[in-house]
């Protein structure tokens, strides 16, 4: 095995918390490695999903082009409406929710996530592909790299940000236990091709104008479960996520539910004639962010630091589906910054990202109607 040692941080998963890390600490200096294991980054995730403008261009300057505007960040469509659909088994009633305040756009994983990555490297972050981390180096008690199948990376601080199915955040004891049945949503979402036009005609939006909706689909499908729907610029991604305890006991697989989905008064006039062009599923964890204050779950510890899903930093009740796990890549980095200057990579120092963590709880994702259908989903959901 050879032995690499070049690097104050490495970043294990170039996601949107990783890449998010990487530019922070890049553009003050900061010798960092982002270690990768899908050859194409997120190749594996192709996803739609809203971002906004606000926190990311804090961190990613040349998000928008200052002399004229434009954005620069590859988007599908602008979120001209977020709309909530409450189906009923054979009815529906759609109302819109909020109006778009924080300059939210509809990207796709894929070519967002290659973007970021893009830009963290012209800061000067150094990225390999195709490269997992097997295991963390542990020495003197305190995290100093990671080994992967064939070498050995050291730093003063690793950051894990594998996402949520993370596999380091066990091995390093940051997380303990298993998520229960009935702390997990099973997702299936489907990438439905159809032209632009036919779009924005069965949306009512104008060209590149989109929609963002979730559909609350309780009474349809009799568990507490949750949906949504993206206009990309010639696609639509139609998701549902039911929890998996539910999915269990009743003996359903999560297809069946998206096929009966599709087949709703409500969806299937705007999706007739599309073509499945992609197909994924994908776990998150139930509660918010109260997972925080679990005890099972640490933050940090020596020369460690937790970030995005990998830290469970997710709200699968929001509309924007990065903006706290880049955040809390953005806080990481100003951790790690502090702790450069002090030379001290300890838990005592590391234990400054809490607070900053703890801010993000303070974000208003959306408005209090939306708010209103999520509290009435999770009130649900806690008596399960
Ligand atoms: C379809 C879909 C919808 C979603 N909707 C929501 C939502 O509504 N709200 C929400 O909060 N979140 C949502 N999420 C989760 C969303 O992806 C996360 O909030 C956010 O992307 C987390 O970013 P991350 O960088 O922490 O992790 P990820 O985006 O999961 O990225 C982790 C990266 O680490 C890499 N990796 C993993 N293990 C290793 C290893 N050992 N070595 C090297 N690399 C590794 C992976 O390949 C990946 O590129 C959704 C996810 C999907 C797929």
């Amino acid at each position: 095995m050879s032995k690499t040692n070049n690097s104050e941080v490495i970043i294990v998963g170039a996601g949107p918390a990783g890449l998010s890390a990487a530019k922070v600490l890049a553009d003050t200096g900061i010798k960092t490695l982002v270690l990768e294991k899908t050859k194409k980054c997120s190749s594996k995730n192709f996803f739609s999903g809203i971002i906004s403008e606000e926190p990311l261009k804090e961190i990613f300057t040349n998000f928008c082009d200052h002399s004229n505007g434009k954005i620069m960040a590859p988007f599908e469509r602008f979120v001209d409406q977020y709309r909530a659909y409450i189906l009923q088994e054979d009815s529906f009633t759609s109302f819109n929710v909020q109006n778009n305040k924080q300059n939210s756009y509809i990207v796709l994983r894929e070519q967002f996530n290659s973007w970021l990555l893009k830009e963290a490297q012209k800061a000067g972050a150094q990225v390999i592909t195709g490269t997992a981390a097997k295991e963390l180096i542990i020495s003197n008690g305190k995290v100093s790299g990671v080994k992967t199948d064939s070498e050995e990376f050291f730093a003063n601080v690793v950051i894990i940000s594998e996402g949520v199915n993370s596999v380091l955040t066990k091995s390093s004891g940051l997380r303990v236990g298993e998520l229960r049945s009935n702390q997990i949503f099973t997702f299936v979402e489907e990438n439905i091709s159809l032209s632009s036009g036919v779009i924005e005609e069965r949306f009512n939006l104008s060209p590149f104008n989109g929609i963002s909706a979730k559909l609350f689909t309780q009474a349809m499908l009799g568990m507490p479960s949750i949906g949504y729907i993206y206009t990309n610029h010639n696609s639509i991604s139609l998701g549902i996520g039911i929890l998996f305890s539910e999915l269990i006991s009743k003996g359903i697989n999560p297809n069946e539910c998206l096929e009966k989905l599709k087949e709703h008064s409500c969806i299937k006039p705007l999706i007739t004639n599309g073509t499945t062009k992609n197909y994924c599923s994908y776990i998150l964890p139930a509660p918010s962010l109260k997972s925080q204050n679990d005890k099972s779950l640490k933050l940090f510890s020596n020369g460690c630091l937790l970030i995005g899903g990998a830290a469970l930093i997710i709200d699968i009740f929001s509309w924007d589906v990065s903006t706290l796990a880049i955040l809390s890549g953005k806080a990481a980095a100003q951790t790690i910054i502090r702790a450069k200057e002090l030379n001290d990579y300890s838990a005592k120092t590391l234990a400054h990202y809490l607070p900053l963590v703890n801010e993000l709880h303070e974000i208003p994702l959306q408005d209090d109607n939306l708010n209103m259908l999520n509290n009435f989903n999770e009130s649900i959901l806690q008596r399960k």
